[in-house]
């Protein structure tokens, strides 16, 4: 008897110092984080509210929750708008855009985790143009999304990886390609591991591109011709090929890619991006992201 009940105080010993140390570790975790917030006075980026939790990417959590995937019915093949909501189906069963009825593009199919608007943008702006790299982990969970969705368009369970390039001024300014940064973060995980390999050095980009702001589709095809090559065409003879980019605004860089990894014997192309402009007619209003140049607001804050 004496013994259950020396156990049993023991046991409310134990549980009201559990109890104790849990509110301590609450107490410590709240003061650290008031800590944080006094010492590192930080505002969300995307709302403006003020931070509690201690992150590497300095958006809140209701912000990140507020970037979603694209819902509405897409082109199977782009990925693009439809033209509208009783679009019929092709010979083939699949649901095309007007531009991939007429013309055959070099990729087989493109998908992308966003619509490019408000806290998605936001996010591969810090990400490209302030340097915070800790974003890349944030759009790399929703590329990797986007991976395991177009992994069934492979065959072959080796897919060469091949990040869009910057051109090698810009990534010497900018210090990383963002879109390596983002498939590697959304690599990281198995089980996709295995299946994919990333390939940074394959292609290049050797040609400065003009703005492509403005122009017509047949202008930017022709402003972005031989702006890539291929520096290592035995690696892409014959292999399938994931394409990634952070953000798909007119397609016009990823089409060239594809063109030319084509060209060099890739028998087939997938492309996948964090981000797309869903809204075409407003794609002018959009930063031009296939330019080379920075936008000057953005260039001015690094
Ligand atoms: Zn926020
Ligand atoms: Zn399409």
């Amino acid at each position: 008897m004496g013994e259950v009940v020396f156990s049993s105080s023991g046991d409310l010993t134990r549980a009201k110092s559990a109890e104790r140390q849990s509110r301590v570790a609450t107490f410590l975790t709240t003061a650290a984080e008031g800590l944080f917030a006094t010492l590192f006075p930080s505002d969300c980026r995307l709302c403006g509210a003020p931070l509690i939790r201690i992150s590497r990417v300095p958006v809140c959590e209701q912000c990140l929750d507020q970037v979603r995937p694209i819902t509405q019915a897409v082109c199977e093949l782009c990925g693009g708008c439809l033209p509208g909501p009783y679009t019929l189906a092709g010979e083939d069963g699949s649901v095309r855009c007007g531009l991939c009825r007429r013309l055959e593009p070099p990729f087989e199919r493109v998908a992308a985790y966003g619509s490019y608007d408000s806290g998605l943008r936001e996010l591969i702006h810090l990400l490209k143009y302030e340097g915070m790299r800790p974003v890349a982990n944030v759009l790399g969970r929703m590329l990797g999304e986007v991976t395991a969705d177009v992994a069934p368009c492979f065959e072959g369970s080796n897919v060469l990886v091949v990040p869009v390039p910057l051109h090698s001024t810009k990534f010497r300014q900018r210090g990383f390609n963002q879109a390596e940064l983002i498939v590697r973060a959304a690599l990281k995980h198995p089980p996709q591991h295995h299946q994919f390999e990333i390939a940074g050095g394959v292609l290049q980009r050797w040609r400065f591109t003009e703005s492509q702001t403005g122009l017509s589709r047949h202008q930017r095809q022709a402003n972005i011709r031989g702006a890539f090559k291929v520096v290592d065409p035995e690696r892409v003879l014959g292999r399938e090929v994931l394409l990634v980019d952070d953000v798909f605004t007119t397609g016009t860089t990823v089409s060239e890619c594809a063109r030319i990894l084509r060209r060099a014997g890739a028998v087939r192309v997938v492309v996948a991006t964090v981000a797309r402009v869903l809204k075409l007619e407003a794609a002018g209003a959009f930063v031009d992201e296939d330019a080379e140049r920075e936008p000057l607001a953005m260039a001015a804050r690094v």
